[in-house]
């Protein structure tokens, strides 16, 4: 069970977030405030934090500083109203994540995993891909040393297959993964069309893909490849 801790002061949120992410077996610890929470982390294994920016006794902000300085765990942080000023502070202060209320749990539950995967592999930083290199830290693709100009979408779908290269990915699970980054809105169709375009940027031949295969009637895997 992956250990998180809720920091939201509301209740009843409190109560149905808790409910949800234990049915997803994470253990989840809470707090609703800000010293309650910072207390926790400092005491508890915590691999993942929810924290509401708006808490009674501290700033959002402080509280993701303090947590920041205390160890190195991953923040998704709630914002009542999409504030960009809030969510670029945010981010720029360490944050894996944000999502604004109301949410879906759907949602949230997959943004967490993905937080949680992409902090996992962390540790090498880099995925290569036969002749095609993944480096995380900068968000960059390279063949052959090259840059590969993705689209951030693109480079999402590569990178949500590239994480988990023995797993078979169904399409509906990519587009799962993928739908809270994407702006535009991408349906089984297009993501036939993206996984062409990505293909033309990273396959040697295109007609004999050895990075993303196609598993018939299903969906896509990384191929084995090193
Ligand atoms: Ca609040």
């Amino acid at each position: 069970m992956v250990p998180i801790l809720i920091v939201e002061d509301e209740e009843a949120i409190l109560t149905g977030l808790k409910y949800c992410l234990e049915q997803e077996n994470f253990l989840c610890y809470s707090a609703t405030c800000g010293r309650d929470a910072i207390d926790i982390i400092s005491r508890k294994e915590i691999d993942l934090v929810l924290l509401d920016l708006n808490l009674p006794d501290m700033n959002g902000f402080s509280v993701m500083e303090e947590m920041k300085n205390q160890k190195d765990v991953s923040i998704i942080f709630l914002t009542a109203n999409l504030e960009e000023v809030s969510i670029v502070k945010g981010l720029d202060m360490g944050a894996d994540d944000y999502i604004t209320k109301p949410f879906k749990t759907r949602e949230l539950i997959s943004r967490m995993k993905a937080v949680l995967r992409r902090n996992q592999k962390n540790a090498t930083n880099l995925i290569h891909l036969g002749n095609v290199l993944i480096d995380l830290n900068s968000a960059k693709v390279l063949k052959n040393g090259h840059d590969v100009m993705l689209t951030a979408l693109e480079y999402k779908i590569l990178l949500t297959l590239a994480m988990n290269p023995n797993m078979v990915f169904t399409r509906e699970k990519i587009l799962a993964d993928i739908w809270d980054v994407n702006e535009e809105y991408v349906n089984d169709n297009t993501l036939t069309v993206y996984i062409k375009r990505i293909r033309e940027k990273i396959e040697d031949d295109v007609n004999h893909p050895k990075i993303i295969l196609t598993v018939r009637g299903v969906g896509y895997k990384i191929g084995e490849i090193s």
